[in-house]
C-alpha cells in the first residue's frame, strides 16, 4: 500500500527530538509494548491528529462493499477451527472495509468480540461490544430492516438489523414468568433494563414478559421447541393454548393466495382455494419452491441496493413485487420485505414520495402480523415519519410522528434516541415558515 508512512515517521522523529530527556528515557526503557503506549499516548496532541488527518486525506483507501461479508465468512471458518487469533484478524479486516453505522460493522464487531473473548481479552471485548450501535442491545429485532436516515436531502440511507451482541444477567427481571403474548415490553439503555406495561394490568394479575419466542414472531411449534431447549419448560400460556385448539391454517404471514381469485389457500400437502366457487388447488411443495426462488432473487436485489446500484435494484424489485402478489397472501412477510426494500431504495434516491407509498404498504404487513401497538409497528412508523419529514409532507409527517411516539413511548421510553428524534422533527416542522411547506407526499 502506498501510504505516507515516511512523512509521518519524520514528523514523529522531529517531535521525539523536542521531548525532554527524562520522558525519552522513560519511553525507551519501557519493557512492554503496552507500557510504551501508556507513556506515549498522553503526548499525542490535537495538532498531531490534525497533521495525520491532513496527511491521509490524499490517500483514500477504497472500501470494498463485498469485503465485510467475505472476511466475516473466512473469520467464521477460523473460529470453527478454534483459531481465534486468525478469526479476530479477519474480523478486523472486515471492520476496516465497513461503512459506519451499518449492519456489517455490527456483525464484524460482534464476531470479533466473540473471538477476543475466547482469547481472554475481556477489556478489548467490552470495547468491541460498546463500539457499534448501542441500539444493538435492544430486543427484539425489528421485523424489517431498520434504517438510519439522516435528516437532509443529501442523506445516505443505510440499513441495519439489530444484532444480539452480549448477554446480561438481570436478577429482578428474571423473576418474571414467560408468556408468548406478554403484557409488558422490555427495553435496554446501556446496562439498565426498563419494563413497561403494554396493556392495563389489574390488581393481582401476573406481570408477564416474553423470553424471546413471541406469538407474532414464531409458530407455536418453534416457540415450544425454543422454550424447551433454552428454558426447559412446556409453555401453556393462553396464546399457546388457543393456538393448539385452532385448526392448522398456519400463520397469515406465511400464507399463500389463490392464483385466480386472490383468496386464501388452505390445506396441508395440497392447498385449495378458500372461495367455494373457485376450483383452484396446488401442491404446497410447488409454492414453497417458488417462494425460495423469490427469496433468492430478493436477496440479490438487496445486494444491489447495498452496493448503491439503486436503479437496477428498483427495476428488479418491481418485478418481484408483481411475482409475490400472484401467489403470496397480502400479509406475507415477503410482500412486506419487498415493499420495505423499495421504500429504502427510493429514500436513498431522495424520492420521498415513492418511498412513503411503499413504506405505507410494508407498514400494513407489519401491523397485520404484530398488531398496531407493537414495537415493530413503532419502528416502521419511525421510518415513515423520517421519510415524510424529508419530503416536507408536513401534516402527514406530524400525524405519523404522533402515532410513532405513542407506540414507541411504551416500548423504548422517553429517553430513547428515537423518541428524542421524533420530538426534534416535530418542533422543526412546527417552526417552518409557511412558504417552505411544500406539496404533501
Ligand atoms: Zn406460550
Ligand atoms: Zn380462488
Amino acid at each position: 500500500m502506498d501510504l505516507p508512512v515516511d512523512e509521518w515517521k519524520s514528523y514523529i522523529l522531529q517531535k521525539w527530538s523536542l521531548l525532554p530527556k527524562a520522558v525519552r528515557v522513560t519511553i525507551s526503557t519501557a519493557e512492554t509494548l503496552s507500557d510504551i503506549f501508556l507513556h506515549s499516548s498522553s503526548l499525542l496532541q490535537p495538532e498531531d491528529e490534525m497533521f495525520l488527518k491532513k496527511l491521509s486525506r490524499g490517500y483514500s483507501v477504497g472500501k470494498d462493499p463485498d469485503a465485510p461479508f467475505f472476511y466475516r465468512e473466512e473469520g467464521n471458518k477460523k473460529f470453527q477451527e478454534k483459531n481465534y487469533i486468525g478469526a479476530a484478524v479477519l474480523y478486523s479486516k472486515g471492520v476496516s472495509h465497513c461503512s459506519p453505522d451499518t449492519e456489517d460493522i455490527s456483525l464484524c464487531y460482534a464476531n470479533r468480540s466473540a473471538a477476543l473473548f475466547r482469547l481472554g481479552q475481556y477489556e478489548v471485548t467490552m470495547q468491541s461490544v460498546v463500539d457499534p450501535q448501542e441500539k444493538a442491545m435492544a430486543l427484539p429485532p425489528p421485523p424489517l430492516e431498520a434504517w438510519n436516515i439522516s435528516r437532509s436531502k443529501e442523506s445516505f440511507v443505510t440499513s441495519s438489523k439489530q444484532v444480539r451482541l452480549a448477554t446480561g444477567i438481570f436478577p429482578v427481571v428474571s423473576l418474571l414468568n414467560h408468556s408468548c403474548s406478554p403484557n409488558t415490553s422490555l427495553s435496554f439503555a446501556g446496562t439498565v433494563v426498563t419494563i413497561r406495561a403494554t396493556q392495563q394490568i389489574g390488581k393481582g394479575q401476573e406481570i408477564l414478559h416474553c423470553y424471546g419466542p413471541h406469538e407474532s414472531r414464531m409458530s407455536i411449534a418453534e416457540r415450544q421447541q425454543k422454550l424447551k431447549s433454552q428454558y426447559f419448560f412446556d409453555c401453556s400460556c393462553p396464546a399457546c393454548h388457543t393456538e393448539e385448539l385452532r385448526t392448522a391454517v398456519g400463520p397469515r404471514w406465511e400464507a399463500f393466495c389463490c392464483n385466480s381469485c386472490r383468496a386464501l389457500m388452505k390445506g396441508n400437502a395440497v392447498l385449495s382455494c378458500d372461495t367455494r366457487s373457485c376450483a383452484e388447488s396446488i401442491s404446497r411443495d410447488h409454492l414453497l419452491s417458488r417462494l425460495q426462488q423469490l427469496q433468492q432473487h430478493v436477496e440479490m436485489a438487496q445486494k444491489l441496493l447495498r452496493n448503491g446500484k439503486l436503479e437496477q435494484a428498483i427495476q428488479q424489485l418491481l418485478v418481484y413485487q408483481q411475482d409475490a402478489k400472484s401467489f403470496l397472501w397480502r400479509e406475507h412477510t415477503m410482500v412486506g420485505k419487498i415493499e420495505d426494500n423499495l421504500a429504502q431504495a427510493y429514500a436513498t434516491l431522495g424520492d420521498w414520495q415513492k418511498s412513503a407509498a411503499h413504506l405505507q404498504k410494508s407498514l400494513q404487513v407489519v401491523e397485520a402480523r404484530y398488531g398496531p401497538t407493537s414495537v415493530e409497528v413503532g419502528h416502521e412508523l419511525f421510518k415513515l415519519a423520517q421519510v415524510l419529514f424529508n419530503g416536507f409532507a408536513v401534516p402527514e409527517a406530524l400525524n405519523t410522528i404522533q402515532k410513532a411516539e405513542k407506540v414507541l413511548m411504551v416500548h423504548v421510553g422517553p429517553q430513547s434516541s428515537e423518541i428524542k428524534e421524533l420530538q426534534e422533527m416535530r418542533s422543526c416542522l412546527l417552526d417552518l415558515p409557511p412558504a417552505l411547506v411544500g406539496p404533501s407526499v
